[in-house]
């Protein structure tokens, strides 16, 4: 008979190759942090690409008006419009609609697809004279933020060549042409020259903007969703090859930090064997160790080594097991909150996912155990992450010496970080250790002046609020 591991020791390996005590935090937070300043000081040569957005304001909350935003990044288009009251009466109405994107489009033409788009904003903008809404004439402008998520070379805060469509998406034709452009030349072949895109974000700059029309402490944009990604306040004298049109001295930067890497992250055969069986090997590590897509699969990669090694699930390796992304990450976050002392509902999603009925309460255990390891492997990346962020624009003091020497900054300033995406919002373990780990990280003191915030839905209505902090600023 073949000597098989014990699953508990190879549970006891695997949680110390996923450790994060908070020393390699420190070194990863720093890691980061200097990635950033040399993926400023070469632009589109490190690892960190650190793209400008152009933009040379934010939101105030002083700002008034009817506003619109519309925001592609995945099956559905939504169009959106507020009318803002000013710093007291702020957000006084919003409306939104929402239209799935025909399969026809999201393959055909770009014509096609942005014909659509227009078509849908124009409808949308015949129904603005409704209760609530300021009645515009037919001829004024109305300024709208075009939340665009799919990979964009940006040249201007409304110019950017799409450089490849990526979720279901596949328009050739379009591929290198200003997606700003070509939706500004749609409506106005539909007549309608009044719709102005005033600015192209992504969702992480929405959910920065839609944070800071409410709190002007927040300096920071993460998204902690499918993917993962952040982006910061910037002094503009610190980005090269740019300076503002205005007399700005901010600027955002979209860090792209999915594509972080460091040598010392805890990176194991499971994360190997995902990225080397990914779309794109050797990029996004960052985001396969953190992100809603990957961490399900991570264990499951994890599962299937045990149930062949240690025979966790029986003498055969269960067939779904085999199968990638047969468990999902909603699936590891219902069964890590899971506490009753029977563990039914892992048992539950034991049976639905990976096809296994009858399992025992140590086999529950294991798995659960695998899910509380890889939920706070990425919490804890993801906080290391921020920290470096506020390394960077230096909203942590000296935090790197005061963390040595136990010394407080008590100047600091109020820093929110604004945060959207379901794994913040919905995943209660894993929101918990990411800000345990800032707590760490920061110490009481530090831990006192900074705060992590759900900015939800930034993506649609942070992108009118953009919209409208440009028409004001002008
Ligand atoms: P987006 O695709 O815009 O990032 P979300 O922020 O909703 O959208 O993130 C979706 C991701 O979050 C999916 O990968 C999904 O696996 C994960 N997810 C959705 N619900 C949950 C949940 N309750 N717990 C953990 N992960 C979830």
């Amino acid at each position: 008979m073949r000597n098989v591991m014990d699953p508990n020791e190879f549970l006891r390996e695997f949680r110390k190759a996923c450790a994060t005590p908070v020393t390699l935090l420190r070194q990863t937070a720093q890691a980061m942090a200097t990635e950033m300043q040399e993926g400023l000081e070469n632009p589109g040569q490190r690892r960190l690409k650190m793209l400008p957005t152009y933009l040379e304001c934010l939101p105030s909350g002083n700002e008034k008006g009817l506003y619109y935003a519309v925001d592609l990044g995945g099956t559905n288009f939504r169009v959106l419009r507020v009318q803002l009251g000013g710093k007291d009466g702020r957000i006084l109405k919003q409306e939104s609609e929402q239209v799935p994107i025909p399969h026809e489009v999201m393959t055909g033409t770009s014509k096609a697809l942005f014909d659509f788009l227009a078509e849908t904003i124009i409808h949308f903008i015949s129904k603005e004279a409704t209760l609530g809404f300021e009645c515009l004439n037919l001829n004024q402008q109305r300024d709208i933020g075009f939340t665009f998520s799919f990979p964009v070379n940006q040249t201007k805060v409304n110019q950017g060549a799409i450089v490849a469509w990526t979720k279901g998406f596949n328009i050739t034709d379009s591929v290198g042409e200003d997606v700003v452009e070509q939706l500004q030349s749609a409506l106005a072949e539909m007549g309608s020259e009044h719709a102005k895109v005033a600015c192209l974000v992504n969702d992480t700059v929405g959910t920065l903007a839609q944070c800071k029309y409410w709190n002007q402490d927040a300096m920071v944009g993460v998204i902690l969703g499918t993917g993962t990604n952040a982006c910061y306040v910037e002094r503009a004298d610190a980005v090269p090859c740019w300076s503002p049109s205005t007399k700005s001295d901010m600027t955002v930067i979209n860090v792209e930090w999915g594509n972080f890497f460091s040598k010392n992250l805890p990176w194991t055969f499971a994360d190997e064997g995902l990225d080397k069986d990914s779309l794109n090997p050797g990029r996004q590590e960052f985001e396969k160790m953190i992100g809603g897509m990957y961490m399900g699969e991570i264990v499951r990669r994890v599962l299937l080594k045990m149930a062949e090694e240690t025979g966790l699930f029986g003498p055969e390796v269960p067939e779904k097991l085999t199968e990638s992304f047969s468990l999902l990450t909603p699936h590891m976050s219902t069964m890590h909150g899971d506490d009753s002392p029977g563990l039914q509902v892992v048992g539950a999603i034991i049976a639905e996912a990976i096809g296994v009925k009858d399992t025992t309460l140590a086999t529950r255990k294991v798995v659960y155990e695998v899910c509380d390891i890889i939920a706070e492997r990425g919490a804890r990346l993801s906080a290391a992450g921020i920290v470096g962020i506020l390394k960077k624009i230096n909203r942590c003091g000296d935090l790197m010496n005061s963390c040595l020497t136990g010394q407080s900054n008590t100047q600091a300033k109020k820093t929110v970080v604004a945060i959207d995406g379901s794994l913040y919002e919905k995943y209660t373990k894993f929101r918990n250790y990411m800000e345990d780990a800032m707590k760490e990280m920061l110490g009481d003191d530090y831990a006192d002046n900074v705060t992590t915030m759900l900015s939800k839905d930034g993506s649609g209505v942070g992108a009118a609020l953009l919209a409208a902090a440009m028409s004001t600023d002008q």
